[in-house]
């Protein structure tokens, strides 16, 4: 028999009012699933993740190394019968994770997303070879992609040193909030 999450309830409603959708009209036919480009990596399919919501298991779904696999790239949403915003979905799901303290799944992915927010709070844009160092370091890992970041360089796709946006402000304002 399955056993329901025991605060089912409270964790089906804070998801849908963080991320605005109704995820209960979901059909469950796997569209989703069946259209996502990075389901290698995940635990657990796009369209299961919904309906482990539905049934609150809550720590399956925020341990789960599918939220942080998801980049948000839309092509579910974009063949679902019902326009269910699954990425919405995972980014509240990320939020309430981190929230929660509970146990990452793919400490690497949140890194790395950490070292993206940070050149955007200094310059208001992604320094990219700032975020690769900066993300190396944390890893203590420098020789792989090495030849990754060679090549980047020579085809000048990485900038030496960063460029700031001229409304700076702008930019403070945007983190205070
Ligand atoms: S495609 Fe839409 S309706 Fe179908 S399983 Fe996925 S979210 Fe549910
Ligand atoms: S938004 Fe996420 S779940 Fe949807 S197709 Fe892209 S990676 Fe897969």
């Amino acid at each position: 028999m399955i056993k329901l999450g025991n605060n089912r309830g409270k964790f089906i409603y804070k998801i849908r009012k963080q991320s605005g959708v109704n995820f209960s009209e979901c059909l469950h036919c796997t569209t989703c699933t069946n259209s996502c480009p990075f389901l290698e990596g995940m635990d657990y399919y796009p369209n299961v993740v919904l309906r482990l919501i539905q049934m609150g298991m809550e720590k399956e779904v925020l341990e789960s190394s599918t939220i942080w696999i998801c980049v948000g790239c839309n092509t579910c949403c974009n063949y679902c019968p019902m326009a269910i915003d699954i990425p919405a979905v995972m980014d509240s799901l990320r939020h309430l994770a981190l929230k929660r303290k509970v146990r990452i799944a793919e400490p690497d992915i949140l890194n790395f997303h950490r070292e993206v927010l940070n050149t955007v709070e200094k310059y208001g844009r992604t320094h990219k070879l700032e975020i690769m160092l900066r993300y190396k370091l944390k890893k203590k890992d420098f020789l792989s992609d090495m030849g990754v970041g060679i090549k980047m360089l020579k085809k000048r796709k990485l900038d030496l040193t960063p460029s700031k946006v001229k409304d700076e402000d702008a930019i403070e304002r945007i983190f205070k909030k």
